[in-house]
């Protein structure tokens, strides 16, 4: 074994032998994957196999269509075979529910440029005869669907990396990592010590395991999974073609073909954790013991929905754990606070991921990017709130969720409430429904006196309808109030403080007691931020951003942080408050303070300290709904007094609470994007219209030189607005934009816009046809609906509301 290499990639499962076949693609060779056992020896062995592209989130999507089209590749620079079978996959849906389900897959497949194609269950049935065509209303084909030999991948991705110069000792495992002081690890391991610069934990099963032993706890956790084998069936056998794959909602199983029987596994709504704790090290190639108890339900509808099933033998019974984070996607990336630390784990789909995670992980590592949207796996998706109790609760309810919808509008009740600010029970009295963001509770919506405060799930309007259009009424004739507990926000101070974030963030930094609004760019100028920034002092900025991003955030911050001059503090915990908006908003703060707010004196993108009654407060003249409004924000111990005395304030200004459902429909009136919907770091400021925040004077900031490049170039795409002619269901994000009969961009987020009274879409359209009249189109529901550009924002173009 070496004593020194470039990355130690610790565990040779599927997502290792990528990692390190990737690496080597990029360029990198002095690389070494180290695994304790066989290759193979953690859940890899034995999984099914199963591989498809579709996955709720279009860029994971992506990568699962990378992921299937690479076995190629590696089979012929290896020799080894991966033995593809790609027979596609149907998916089946026995109510309308599931049918609306396979609509939205479809127009979001559109987008992808997959080929799925709607079918009824008759030519469902011709394609699998097995299937019982009464059970079902219809069913979704994907030809990308398929499996492989789970040891053949691994063996063909380990093959092509030795011959791209990689070198991988099994029987070797990892005991301790120790930081060097020149930021590299020293690798102990049972042989002997390596020095790596960089270490990636693959470790699968004991992912977790490997975390600790750098003093992280990653959010994993394995579940025992069961799948059995049929004996041959006559049924099967004697095809000429193999059978496609099949998910059947209705009894939440899958299934495919093997030889001339059938696999059939099962995501077991009463599920069962496996080694929650810890996973003991001795674990080798074994099963655990079969629970046929736990699966006989599924196996009752099974038979009803397939026939042929219920006369089969059953040759074997496989029980095996394999990992999950709290959301079912994988956690990759760098190590938020630790250096050269990396992470691919909680992949809970090797066959359709595998790929995909290599692939963007050794973007990252070598060009210091993924090269693409992956902020759905990436580790730092989840806070310090994802312990370990949190990661089991969510882990259960999302494997015992594999096979039901989520909709749109659902929020899961598990691990919850978990954080609350100090008015949730005010909140609670006040009838609100509340969702979790972030581990943090906040209203939706608020119910009426005397009706329960639940919202229907649906891809269509649900109950919240009627309760947010008059909040939002509300904020557009009289005042409203909501509270910001779901933003992220920090505190950065120091003599270099301004220079360094005026080189992070594309805006000039504001003057002393102003705001500016400001877009973070990665090198390739891809947004990766948007925040707002307050001067506080001399030397003092707070910055306002998106609250689930707050650790991807940190980590480029404290990435980008110098030896000295500059102290970051995340504050989101210790501050606190509320939005205050609409016409009589001004008269609502002027009868808590003694500070002049109108106009000349507080205008528009001030911040300022100021008591609020007797409570001590920052004021900023911002806030979201697009209307005159303020964003108060106080220490958390203050925020009860705060919430009562604007109430009292308030009583006979009309005040209103409203929640994140109003906020979301105010502010598509004046066409303003958010975070992880229009802003993502796929799109340029350019292209989100975000250009107007970007300072080009600055002498330096990162992403300047892509900005300019861009600038020669034009945008290659447009955010837009639509107004779309809906009937009964609003957009939600990620269908798809048609124009003259061909998909032309896709949505990002929208629905309905209560007080100019239409149904909105954001969306990105190729830059040529941002202002082109032209009949577009809007996919909802798998119907096509007529939608209008909206050039100018719907609620006060001229900005006087705000302004005034
Ligand atoms: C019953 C079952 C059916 C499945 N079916 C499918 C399917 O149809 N399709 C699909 O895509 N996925 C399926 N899966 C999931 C799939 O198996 C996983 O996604 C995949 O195996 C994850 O691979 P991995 O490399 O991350 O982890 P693992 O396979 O667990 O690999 C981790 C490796 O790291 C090694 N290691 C850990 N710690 C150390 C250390 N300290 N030192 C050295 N080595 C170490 C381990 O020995 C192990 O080999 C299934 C899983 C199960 C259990």
């Amino acid at each position: 074994m070496k004593s020194h290499a470039q990355v130690v990639v610790i565990g040779g499962g599927v997502v290792g032998c990528s990692v390190l076949y990737h690496l080597t693609k990029a360029g990198w060779r002095d690389v070494v994957l180290l695994e304790r056992s066989e290759l193979t020896s953690g859940s890899t062995w034995h999984a099914a196999g199963g591989m498809h592209t579709l996955n709720s989130d279009p860029n994971v999507a992506k990568l699962q269509h990378y992921t299937i089209e690479l076995y190629k590749e590696i089979e012929e620079i290896s020799g080894q075979s991966c033995s593809v079978h790609m027979p596609g996959g149907l998916m089946l849906a026995d109510t309308p529910a599931w049918l609306d389900f396979l609509k939205v897959t479809q127009g979001t497949a559109r987008v992808l440029g997959l080929e799925t194609e709607l079918i009824s269950i008759e030519e469902a049935k011709e394609r699998h005869p097995l299937i019982n065509e009464k059970r079902f209303l219809g069913a979704l084909y994907d030809p990308m669907e398929g499996h492989v030999d789970p040891s053949g991948v691994t063996h063909a991705y380990a093959k092509s990396a030795r011959l791209g110069g990689a070198e991988i000792e099994r029987f070797t495992r990892v005991v301790d990592l120790q930081p060097l002081k020149d930021g590299g690890w020293e690798v102990i391991t049972d042989k002997g010590g390596i020095k790596a610069e960089h270490v990636v934990n693959c470790g699968g099963l004991w992912a977790r395991e490997v975390g600790r032993m750098v003093g992280l706890e990653l959010p994993v956790l394995a579940m025992e999974h069961h799948y059995l084998i049929t004996d041959e069936m006559s049924e099967v056998s004697g095809r000429s073609q193999e059978l496609p794959h099949c998910i059947d909602f209705g009894a939440e199983i899958y299934m495919r073909q093997e030889h001339g029987g059938l696999v059939m596994g099962t995501y077991e709504r009463n599920c069962v954790p496996w080694s929650p704790k810890q996973t003991p090290w001795d674990f080798g190639h074994e099963l655990l013991q079969p629970d046929m108890d736990r699966i006989s339900g599924n196996l009752d509808m099974a038979f009803d929905h397939f026939p042929a099933l219920e006369t089969a033998g059953i040759k074997q019974v496989i029980n095996g754990p394999f990992t999950f984070a709290p959301d079912g996607n994988p956690l990759v990336g760098p190590v938020r606070g630790l250096k050269n630390f990396w992470v691919a784990c909680g992949v809970m789909a090797g066959f359709s991921q595998g790929g995909g995670v290599g692939l963007a992980l050794s973007n990252w590592m070598v060009e210091g990017d993924p090269g693409m949207d992956v902020f759905a796996m990436d580790v730092a998706r989840f806070g310090d709130y994802a312990t370990m109790a949190y990661t089991n609760a969510k882990v259960r309810e999302n494997y015992g969720r594999r096979f039901r919808i989520t909709f749109p509008n659902e929020e899961l009740p598990a691990a919850r409430p978990l954080r609350t600010t100090a008015i949730y029970d005010r909140l609670k009295d006040a009838n609100a429904v509340f969702g979790a963001s972030y581990g943090m509770e906040h209203a939706l919506w608020f119910a009426p006196e005397g009706v329960e405060p639940f919202e229907t799930p649906t891809y269509r309007r649900s109950n919240a309808f009627e309760p947010a259009k008059a909040e939002c009424k509300a904020v557009r004739e009289a005042v409203g109030m909501t509270e910001t507990a779901i933003f992220a926000k920090y505190e950065v101070t120091g003599p270099e403080a301004e220079g360094w974030l005026s080189h992070l963030l594309t805006n000039r930094m504001p003057r002393e007691g102003r705001l500016v609004l400001t877009p973070m760019l990665n090198p390739a100028g891809k947004i990766i931020g948007d925040f707002t920034v307050a001067k506080v002092g001399p030397e003092r900025f707070f910055i306002f951003g998106s609250g689930i991003a707050e650790d991807y955030h940190l980590r480029w911050f404290e990435q980008h942080l110098p030896e000295s001059g500059v102290r970051l503090q995340s504050r989101s915990r210790d501050l606190q408050g509320f939005i205050i908006a609409g016409p009589k908003s001004r008269e609502l703060l002027a009868r808590l303070t003694d500070t002049d707010v109108s106009n000349a004196a507080f205008p528009f993108m001030d911040f300022r300290r100021m008591d609020l009654g007797m409570v001590p407060a920052w004021v900023g003249r911002i806030n979201f709904t697009g209307d005159l409004g303020y964003e108060l924000w106080v220490a958390p111990d203050d925020l009860r007094r705060l919430h009562a005395d604007l109430l009292a304030a308030g009583e006979d200004l009309g005040l209103c609470q409203f929640g994140l459902r109003a906020i979301l429909s105010l502010r598509l009136e004046k066409s303003y994007g958010t975070w992880a919907r229009e802003y993502r770091p796929i799109y340029t400021p350019m292209e989100a219209g975000l250009d107007r925040f970007v300072d080009l004077r600055k002498n330096a900031f990162i992403g300047r030189d892509a900005v300019l490049k861009e600038k020669e170039t034009g945008p290659k795409l447009r955010l837009v607005t639509f107004i779309v002619d809906v009937d009964e269901a609003d957009v939600v994000g990620d269908e798809a934009v048609w124009r003259d009969g061909a998909v032309v961009g896709w949505v990002t987020s929208g629905g309905y816009a209560h007080h100019a009274d239409c149904s909105v879409a954001l969306a990105y359209v190729p830059a040529a046809l941002a202002n082109s009249e032209g009949n577009f189109e809007i996919e909802i529901l798998g119907d096509r609906r007529p939608a209008k550009l909206q050039p100018e924002p719907l609620f006060d173009p001229q900005r006087e509301r705000m302004l005034g």
